[in-house]
């Protein structure tokens, strides 16, 4: 079937066309926009979701023209319409679904609503025609930190979630904190490279606990400590110099003052990075000990899934149980319709559509999926 695929969850607006029938990841994705909104929230260091509903307006209606121009259909091509209807800022995914609604009205055409969170935890069937069900996976975004067994459609039982932060959120704080913008995984994971990653000792918040759970609250403000203790051991080094030496610049990477050793920001985001991969493994080792038997893989989707370091000792971790790791193409974990409309398409192809009054729902767990959506009206 030929899905149009519609997401506004966050701060991408996005369209795409899929072919569900398609054997290849090629011939699945027949056209697919996106369209970035990180200029407009960038000066806030931070989603602000009156600007994004907003800017969902103005965006949506041109780009879903546009990808069905891209390719080469019109509306009545396609089999049905799906569109992210929760988890996510109530006003941009209200924005996405009601567009649906009207399209799904105008063309008669049905309507698929889809939970972010599945089209996350379908994409690596999307990117992989190979991985069949169940499979034990880890969802890694900017909002969710959970383990959950995936063993069909709307069948999922959550093994684990973040008491505190989720992974994303804790990439982007350190991000915060060390002044790299918004939005910060990708630069973290970019400034880590760089760094001493055993340079800066910092907690790893439930490694060892007999429950695969994730808190990741302590790391962040241990992160915010070791910024306090750099930016003291900066002014310190800074007014010793400029005693014994007046002339001295401020040097843009920190020198050792009487054998104390210094640290840099590229050391701090390595220190980080290395932290939260450790609680992230250790975590998925008590999960791939507890699951169901039977796992076909260990799968990661959601933003940071696009972490590559995450992804090497993912994969290492995979090996130690006979197990393939699949994970989506970076593109594909962040953000995007290609997801929305690869999960709108298995759910077509079982039957389940939802009726044009279904809600949208700010809040929406994963494993409160089982049946199709109902609600009332937006
Ligand atoms: P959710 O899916 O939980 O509703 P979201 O849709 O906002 O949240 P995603 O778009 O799936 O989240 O992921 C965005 C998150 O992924 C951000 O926190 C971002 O910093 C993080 N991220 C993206 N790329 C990387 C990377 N290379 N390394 C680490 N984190 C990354
Ligand atoms: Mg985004
Ligand atoms: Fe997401």
């Amino acid at each position: 079937a030929l899905i149009l695929g519609i997401e506004s969850s966050c701060d991408e607006t996005a369209a795409a066309v899929i072919d569900g029938n398609g054997t290849t990841l090629a011939a699945r994705i027949v056209a697919q926009r996106i369209a970035s909104q990180d200029e407009a929230h960038r000066p806030y260091g931070g989603v602000v979701p009156e600007i994004a509903a907003r800017a969902h307006v103005e965006v949506l209606g041109p780009m879903v023209e546009a990808v069905l121009a891209d390719a080469g259909m019109t509306l009545d091509d396609v089999d049905a319409i799906a569109a992210t209807a929760g988890p996510g800022l109530i006003g941009g995914v209200m924005v996405g679904l009601v567009t649906a609604k009207a399209l799904a009205m105008a063309a008669d055409k049905p309507l698929v609503a889809v939970n972010h969170l599945e089209g996350h935890a379908l994409s690596p069937r999307l990117a992989d025609p190979s991985l069949q069900y169940p499979y034990l996976l880890l969802l890694v975004s900017g909002g969710h930190c959970q383990i959950l067994e995936v063993a069909g459609v709307g069948q999922y039982r959550r093994l684990a979630t973040t008491i505190d932060d989720a992974l994303g959120e804790a990439f982007d704080k350190t991000a915060k904190i060390l002044g790299l913008g918004y939005p910060g995984g990708p630069a973290v994971e970019r400034l880590a490279r760089e760094g001493n990653p055993k340079a800066v000792p910092l907690p790893r918040p439930l490694v060892g606990s007999g429950e695969p759970h994730f808190s990741f609250a302590g790391l962040k403000s241990a992160v915010m400590r070791a910024k306090d203790a750099q930016r003291t051991f900066l002014r310190q080094a800074q007014d010793e110099r400029s005693e014994a030496n007046p002339e001295t610049q401020n040097p843009a990477r920190p020198e050792p003052v009487e054998g104390r050793q210094p640290y840099s920001d590229a050391d701090i985001a390595a220190s980080f990075q290395q932290a939260a991969l450790d609680c992230v493994i250790d975590r998925t080792r008590i999960a791939l000990a507890t699951a169901a038997p039977g796992m076909t893989a260990l799968v990661v989707a959601g933003g940071v899934a696009a972490n590559a370091a995450l992804r090497g000792a993912l994969e290492a971790l995979a090996a130690e149980h006979g197990l393939p790791l699949v994970a989506p193409p970076p593109k594909l974990c962040t953000d995007n319709a290609a997801m929305i409309g690869w999960a709108g398409a298995e759910r077509f192809a079982l039957g389940y559509t939802d009726p044009l009054d279904v809600a949208a729902r700010p809040r929406w767990p994963l494993d409160d999926n089982a049946a199709p959506v109902r609600g009332a009206g937006v």
